[in-house]
């Protein structure tokens, strides 16, 4: 029977996620739409590959907006203890969770969550400029509410939303594009990134490239990801882009040896072979007593494995 986790902080049941991890295993999130709460047991949330963050941010994108605020003492989703709070230094800044003591897992809100990976930076005077420009309402990362009240300028401080007391942030274009192009621990270089990625500049219409633009090249428009939607055309492009990414070593080695047959002259092992048939059939060698026992033991142990392959 399946044990479905409850959300420790309003009591309804969790959203259980398999997502794919760096090298084809499975990580699960549990899931709460009410709270905006993300659970992963342990470290799970540094192993998520590209296609496993596209599949939460798909998650994220489609929950309602939360109906509660997190309590600031919330408990363990497995053993109800208390959690505690914490506070990483991570390469991309700082963040912070609500850890078990016990080493179960923790829990972070949306904008945390994001946060932690670098994904988000905190609104600028600049990115206000361009929403206004495009008529673009901004909304809470964390809780999705729509932002009321949008500041005219920012004077010092980020504002912080009305609902949820989370500074309000944006996507980096730049920063969230290289994190999705990375599947089985290989980052993925986009050689044409405009054509390929297909995202548009919200000013002139221009395509963009997500692996680096801030701003546009041609009309300087500044590159503003305001919701949690906005991320979805990039989601799009990039997803069936990562479905077709092979592993590096994916032919097992049986494969690997038949293909070898043909033009095993090539590799360093048939070098070895013949350097030290060589030795072994001239009698004479520069090598000392050792190598020439190694080079032995090893000449017979590969002569058995090559009878057992293809003998
Ligand atoms: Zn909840
Ligand atoms: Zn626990
Ligand atoms: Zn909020
Ligand atoms: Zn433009």
């Amino acid at each position: 029977m399946q044990i479905i986790n409850t959300c420790t902080s309003c009591q309804q049941p969790l959203k259980e996620v398999a997502l794919e991890g760096h090298y084809g295993q499975s990580v699960v999130a549990d899931i709460c739409g009410n709270c905006h709460l993300v659970w992963f047991d342990a470290y799970e949330s540094v192993r998520l590959s590209g296609l496993g963050w596209v599949g939460l941010l798909r998650e994220m994108i489609a929950m309602p907006r939360a109906s509660q605020n997190v309590p600031p003492q919330m408990q363990c989703v497995r053993c109800h203890g208390s959690l505690k709070a914490v506070r990483n230094l991570t390469r991309f800044g700082r963040t912070a969770a609500q850890e078990c003591e016990r080493g179960h897992g923790h829990y972070q809100g949306f904008a945390l969550l994001l946060a932690e990976r670098g994904l988000v930076r905190t609104l600028n005077s600049r990115d206000l400029a361009a929403l206004k420009t495009e008529n673009t309402p901004p909304s809470c990362l964390n809780c999705g509410a729509p932002v009321e009240n949008v500041p005219k300028e920012l004077s010092g401080q980020t504002p912080v939303c009305s609902h949820c007391d989370t500074p309000l942030m944006l996507f980096d274009l730049p920063r969230l594009t290289q994190a999705l192009l990375v599947r089985h621990g290989d980052a993925l270089q986009i050689d044409e990134p405009r054509q390929q990625l297909a995202i548009a500049c919200r000013g002139c219409g221009q395509p963009l490239d997500a692996t680096q633009d801030t701003s546009c090249e041609t009309c300087g428009h500044v590159v503003a990801m305001p919701s949690m939607s906005a991320v979805l055309p990039l989601l799009d492009q990039v997803e069936p882009i990562l479905k077709g990414m092979q592993p590096r070593q994916a032919k097992p080695w049986g494969d690997k040896l038949k293909n070898m047959k043909g033009d095993a002259s090539a590799t360093q092992l048939h070098r070895w072979f013949r350097h030290t048939w060589d030795v072994f059939s001239s009698g004479t060698h520069r090598y000392g007593e050792a190598h020439s026992v190694v080079n032995w033991i090893g000449f017979i142990a590969v002569t058995l494995l090559l009878y057992w392959l293809f003998g």
